[in-house]
């Protein structure tokens, strides 16, 4: 079997967005433009979409799939889920890894808001390469150079328009692209009829200055091209094109552009953008990792020749096929039913089958190459964040950190006969997210869930309910667990009754510890019934 898309010619992208810019959208649009998805929304008639459109609903927004693939004028789009929520660090470093680039998705209306620019800054902490999609240019209060120069004020971004839309809110009706200075119309409200023309007269002034700046700020970053521009000799399209990637990919420029995804404007202008400025896997730098039996560093090469590398970047509990996991292949290649190194865990683990997945189908394919992402069916031990690799050549790529969980809540189900499936669901989700903890206190029975924030919780048992059917009740866990109390009992003088060791406060029957005498009792954190009185949680020793 030979590869079907070059590396050059594979985009491994996340769309990045704070809640409400339109991330769910335009991946609609694009998967729907990118062939995969052949009705949008209401229109459903194909028995395909149908089921997708079913399985999605099924499962919940919060589970589409981990990696989406795609087709675009012969390249082959990897669309990487990124959480839209702040909240889950580890879930946004850990897409953002495995990414080679990303649209970022902005409101035309609200442009950089605090939360745009919490989800800008991590990806500028992981250097990745971003072109901005400035969306819903379709609503009251658009205003695309607005945005602009909010990237360039707030995010201290180089922000280049590389498009200017015609029009705005109600009578957006096109866009010029500034680097072929063409301009794209849309003859009818839901962008079906699209028409390349010349730029409309009254916009050519316009579209000429910005075309100059536009082409300043791109020789900027391109001596060569800045020689040119000097000596006033022409520049062609080509020769922009290659400049904008260069400098996209060296994060030294971020092309904005615009559009409404509801309205089915500038999708394929954007698509076409990710084509020419967004890297391929041959334009990052090699991946940096450790030998595991030396310590020492060690990188591998994006090539197909090199020994086998790859990262599982998330775990996936699956309806159909149970276990998913998740990889980005760095080097060499995958075949199905042969046998992986996992070297975090220092186990062989099986390859069962390996599954491209598309909107609407899962595709199985015998062997995966370097550049690709995917999911393999079939390990057993392997968990979010994982090196498989060749064993003959083993490396563990660059370890993730994660976080130590924040907040507990102790969770039981509703139906008692439930116990096994909450602790069998709770495993699962477990294995998935490595900053979610689940244990079972010593001393009260009760299940504790430990994680990254309230909604991130929240989520958990959400998700629990709607794809474990296990519906739970949430509280407060009875004792702060970690903490160790020591109070003297004399001190306190309020316990109403002791016997055999274990004293009374309250509600509470405590584990008494006979100190000197005249001094009393101390207690620790051996809760024997009750809930622990609040005023003891948190004296910490
Ligand atoms: P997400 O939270 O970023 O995934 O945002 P969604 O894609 O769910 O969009 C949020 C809301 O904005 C939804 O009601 C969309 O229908 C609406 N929306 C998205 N894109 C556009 C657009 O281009 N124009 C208009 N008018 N509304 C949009």
């Amino acid at each position: 079997m030979a590869r079907e898309f070059p590396l050059e010619k594979t985009r491994n992208i996340g769309i990045m967005a704070h809640i409400d810019a339109g991330k769910t959208t335009t991946t609609e649009r694009i998967l729907f433009y990118t062939g995969r998805v052949h009705k949008i929304g209401e229109v459903h008639d194909g028995a395909a979409t149908m089921d997708w459109m079913a399985q999605e609903q099924e499962r919940g927004i919060t589970i589409t799939s981990a990696a989406t693939t795609a087709h675009w004028k012969g390249h082959r789009i990897n669309i990487i889920d990124t959480p839209g929520h702040v909240d889950f660090t580890v879930e946004v470093e850990r897409s953002l890894r495995v990414l080679d680039g990303s649209v970022a998705v902005f409101s035309a209306k609200g442009g950089v808001e605090p939360q745009s620019e919490t989800v800008w800054r991590q990806a500028e902490h992981y250097h990745v390469p971003r072109i901005a999609f400035i969306n819903k240019m379709d609503t009251t209060g658009a205003d695309f150079l607005n945005c602009v120069q909010m990237m360039k004020d707030r995010l201290q971004a180089n922000a280049v328009a590389i498009q200017l839309p015609i029009g705005s809110e109600a009578t957006f009706s096109g866009i010029i692209d500034l680097v072929t200075m063409k301009a794209e119309v849309y003859d009818d409200a839901l962008g079906k009829e699209i028409e390349v023309v010349d730029i409309p007269d009254d916009m050519k002034d316009e579209a000429e200055e910005y075309h100059q700046i536009m082409l300043e700020a791109v020789c900027e970053t391109d001596d060569e091209l800045m020689m040119k521009y000097l000596d006033g000799e022409e520049i062609s399209i080509d020769e922009i094109k290659a400049a904008i990637r260069n400098a996209v990919v060296s994060n030294k420029m971020f092309p904005v552009l615009c559009g409404s995804a509801y309205k089915n404007k500038g999708i394929q202008m954007l698509l076409d953008a990710v084509v020419d400025y967004m890297p391929s896997p041959l334009d990052i730098p090699p991946v940096a990792g450790v030998n595991p039996d030396t310590g020492e560093d060690d990188s591998r090469k994006a090539d197909d020749k090199e020994p086998f590398s790859a990262l599982a970047f998330k775990i996936m509990a699956d309806p159909f096929v149970g276990k998913l996991a998740f990889f980005r292949i760095y080097s060499g290649t995958l075949q199905s039913g042969t046998y992986v190194f996992n070297s975090t865990k220092g186990k062989k683990e099986r390859v069962g089958r390996i599954l491209r997945m598309h909107a609407n189908h899962r595709e199985e394919v015998q062997e995966a190459y370097c550049g690709d992402i995917g999911a393999i069916v079939g390990l057993k031990d392997t968990t979010t964040g994982d090196t498989l690799c060749d064993e003959k050549h083993p490396i563990i790529l660059e370890k993730m950190e994660f976080p130590e969980p924040v907040i507990s809540v102790a969770v039981e189900p509703k139906t008692k006969a439930d116990q096994e499936k909450m602790g069998i669901a709770l495993a699962r989700l477990a294995e998935e997210d490595p900053t979610f903890k689940v244990k079972t206190d010593a001393e009260t029975g009760q299940t504790i869930i430990s994680g990254m924030g309230e909604l991130h919780l929240d989520i958990i048992v959400d998700r629990m309910a709607r794809e474990f059917k296990v519906d739970c009740n949430v509280g407060k866990p009875q004792v702060a667990y970690r903490e160790t109390i020591r109070k003297s009992v004399k001190q306190e003088g309020r316990f109403v009754r002791q016997s055999g060791g274990r004293g009374q406060y309250g509600d509470c029957w405590l584990e008494l510890i006979p100190q000197e005498a005249g001094a009393g009792f101390e207690f620790e954190n051996k809760v024997v019934g009750g809930a622990i009185p609040k005023e003891y949680i948190g004296s910490v020793e």
